[in-house]
């Protein structure tokens, strides 16, 4: 027992640890990735009886636990009673952390393929041959595994929990920081307002070209009245004119992506990059493959104890090369070089 130890059917509180349960449920509901939380609390003091932090199943098997919801339960003696201790979680907090822990567990149990959301994007390191999905059924559970699809090879074979473990610290050491996001942004806005500048310029020319053409048709017509044109003539250059009318005013239309839309757009892109592991774990498996196969398109590589990228990912690309390239980033205004006068 890692924060309460039982004494005689009774839980003692141990206060230095009760508070990190407290987070840690609450940390795991959100949807925050189970190995951060894990590694945080470590460090904060969340550690077994050895001192050393909690292995990814006795991490496991303490937000499963019903004691620290304050129930003892016993599913084979058929037992769901209230213990006669205070519970340290609330009942809601429990709850929420167990079905997002749920969630992903039933993703790994689950016979359908699509809750492998890691095969296909991952590699095997020896053949290179993408990695399937299997369950098989052990003694009392069914377990459920990553191996590689090559006959010929199988060198990879993982449990999904561990793979999946593995690709949340992958996406903890992937996720962008603050700083190149605040440049990501500078240049993005920087780069649609200069859109939009050369975006007015246009319309203004298409506005004069309308005002042009409209004003042309009324002189058609006033002389196709004064019988100076015949009627052939007039279709003509009545059926041109409306034609070159009616383009002018679609180009005319304004099309351009309102800047707050684009601020929202990015602010998602924010909460997305600094922080991918919870990203993650907030989606459902089919999304999560859809999530894997978008940040890597270009495959991951497993030997079955490590996992890692095959390039650097054109997220981390994209948002750094603002960075390294000082000419293709706009510098934001108000960061440019005072020039004395
Ligand atoms: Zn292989």
């Amino acid at each position: 027992m890692c924060a309460g130890e039982r004494v005689n059917s009774s839980m003692q509180i141990d206060p230095i640890k009760s508070p990190l349960v407290v987070t840690t449920f609450e940390r795991v509901g959100n949807g925050e990735s189970k190995q951060l939380v894990r590694n945080e609390m470590a460090a904060l003091g969340l550690v077994g009886s050895t001192g050393r932090p909690l292995s990814p199943s006795r991490f496991d098997e303490m937000i499963l636990n019903p004691l620290y919801r304050g129930r003892i339960v016993r599913p084979d003696w058929d037992i769901d009673v209230a213990g006669d201790f205070a519970p340290m979680v609330s009942e809601e907090a429990w709850n929420r952390a167990n079905v997002i822990r749920k969630r992903r567990t039933k993703k790994s149990q689950g016979h359908d393929n699509t809750e492998f959301p890691l095969r296909k994007t991952v590699c095997c390191s020896s053949c290179g041959y993408r990695l399937t999905g299997s369950t098989s059924k052990g003694r009392k559970d069914y377990y459920s595994y990553y191996t590689c699809w090559n006959p010929s090879c199988k060198a990879v074979s993982v449990r999904s929990e561990t793979l999946e473990s593995l690709y949340e610290g992958l996406l903890a050491s992937l996720s962008v920081s603050q700083p190149i996001l605040d440049l990501f942004e500078a240049s993005m806005l920087s780069a649609w307002k200069e859109r939009q500048r050369t975006a007015a310029r246009m319309r203004e020319e298409i506005l004069k070209k309308l005002l042009t053409a409209e004003q042309r048709l009324v002189v058609l017509t006033d002389r196709y009245l004064d019988q100076k044109i015949d009627e052939a003539l007039f279709n003509e250059q009545h059926l041109r004119l409306k034609n070159e009318i009616t383009i002018l005013r679609e180009l005319s239309s304004p099309a351009s992506m309102e800047e707050q839309t684009l601020l929202e757009a990015i602010q998602q892109c924010r909460e997305i990059f600094t922080d991918l592991g919870s990203t993650w774990n907030r989606l459902e498996s089919q999304q999560q493959s859809r999530f894997v196969a978008s940040l890597h398109p270009e495959g991951l590589i497993t030997d079955g104890t490590s996992l890692r990228t095959t390039e650097t990912p054109w997220f981390t690309r994209v948002m750094t090369t603002s960075e390294e390239d000082e000419h293709r980033l706009a510098v934001p205004t108000g960061f440019e070089p005072v020039s004395s006068p």
